[in-house]
């Protein structure tokens, strides 16, 4: 599963993440992290993978949106 960003490869078991997550507060940091683990028991976006989310972080729903208002770090690419 991928978002912009993480992304999860089950069969691996790797997780990736985004460098502009650096410049995010550590709330949205972990929002990620626990998201993409948490695709590593269920490898969709069911409500049981949900469940797994909101079991790890009952607050996910406002760290989303926090993460929302920030995807503009995602456009704001390093020069290259
Ligand atoms: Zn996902």
């Amino acid at each position: 599963m991928t978002s912009r960003w993480g992304s999860c490869t089950a069969k691996t078991r790797r997780i990736r993440l985004n460098a502009a997550l650096e410049y995010c507060p550590r709330e949205c940091l972990e929002y990620v992290v626990v998201h993409e683990l948490a695709h590593l028991r269920e490898n969709n976006h069911s409500p049981r993978f949900w469940a797994i989310v909101a079991d790890a972080l009952p607050d996910y729903k406002e760290r989303q949106k926090k993460l929302k208002a920030l995807s503009w770090l995602l456009n704001a690419k390093s020069s290259k």
